[in-house]
């Protein structure tokens, strides 16, 4: 039988997405006996035309990310976004709220007119993703089952309930208990409450679910005597770019 071929590529982002399945060293190995990687922007020089699966890491942000994703959206029978930035434009969508020319000029300075920046946009913008494995990073194991199962041909499970049912599970102690901040109300689940767990809020780096609470996170921040603004900074770290979600769909 032939294997699957898969491609993983690099767009705008730090890396740590493709770091993370690098990391998974034993799965790793059954992974490339079950699939043919054809490119893995970190891994391999090697790269083909010719594959199945597009694993997409990092964001949107200049003229040649729009030219090879598109290029890219014309191969691949099925696209996966891994990672905050290829899922809703994550950190990298703050350069929007300046203006890009402002951002290029704030880094750039006289310099500014080599760089091709474009308005930051999360990958579904220009190609329909079939699937998303969210956050910053989400782990090279949810990752690695999103292959498996459309290697199996299965729907691959992704969380579409808040953080806070996580979080409860846990018998955490809430943070607007500590005086802290948390969007674990609309925010998507999948990452066991990493952060209130570790007694910070939840910045929703796996963005908000399909249908959030938005009530709810009202209420909340009502009963602490605090504002939707109060937690807009946290919010916008990872989820500038979601007024251009809103508006697409
Ligand atoms: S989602 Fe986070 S870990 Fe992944 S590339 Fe973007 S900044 Fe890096
Ligand atoms: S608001 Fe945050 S800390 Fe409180 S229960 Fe929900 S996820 Fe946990
Ligand atoms: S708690 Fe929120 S910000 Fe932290 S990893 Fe989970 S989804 Fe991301």
């Amino acid at each position: 039988m032939n294997k699957p071929k898969v491609g993983i590529f690099g767009f705008t982002g730090c890396g740590g997405c493709q770091l993370e399945i690098l990391n998974l060293e034993d799965q790793l190995l059954d992974l490339f006996a079950a699939v043919d990687v054809v490119h893995f922007t970190e891994a391999i020089t090697e790269h083909s035309d010719n594959y199945d699966i597009a694993i997409i890491e990092g964001s949107i942000t200049t003229m040649h990310d729009v030219e090879r994703i598109e290029h890219i959206g014309k191969i691949a029978k099925i696209i996966v976004a891994i990672g905050a930035c290829a899922c809703t434009g994550g950190i990298n969508c703050l350069k929007n709220l300046y203006g890009v020319e402002k951002a290029k000029e704030l880094v750039y300075g006289d310099k500014k007119g080599w760089i091709d920046a474009i308005e930051t946009k999360p990958v579904d913008e220009y190609v329909k993703v079939d699937y998303y494995a969210r956050g910053c990073p989400p782990t090279g194991l949810e990752i690695i089952d999103i292959i498996k199962s459309l290697i199996v041909g299965k729907v691959p499970e992704i969380p579409n309930y808040p953080v806070c049912i996580e979080c409860k599970r846990l018998g955490n102690t809430c943070v607007y208990d500590l005086g802290i901040t948390c969007l674990g109300v609309i925010s998507r689940a999948g990452c066991k409450a990493r952060c209130p767990s570790s007694v910070s809020g939840c910045e929703a780096c796996r963005g908000v679910i399909d249908d959030p609470n938005v009530n709810a996170q009202k209420d909340l921040l009502a009963k602490y005597n605090l504002t939707v603004e109060d937690i807009m900074e946290g919010f916008n770290l990872y989820n500038a770019c979601r007024k251009i979600q809103q508006k697409a769909k």
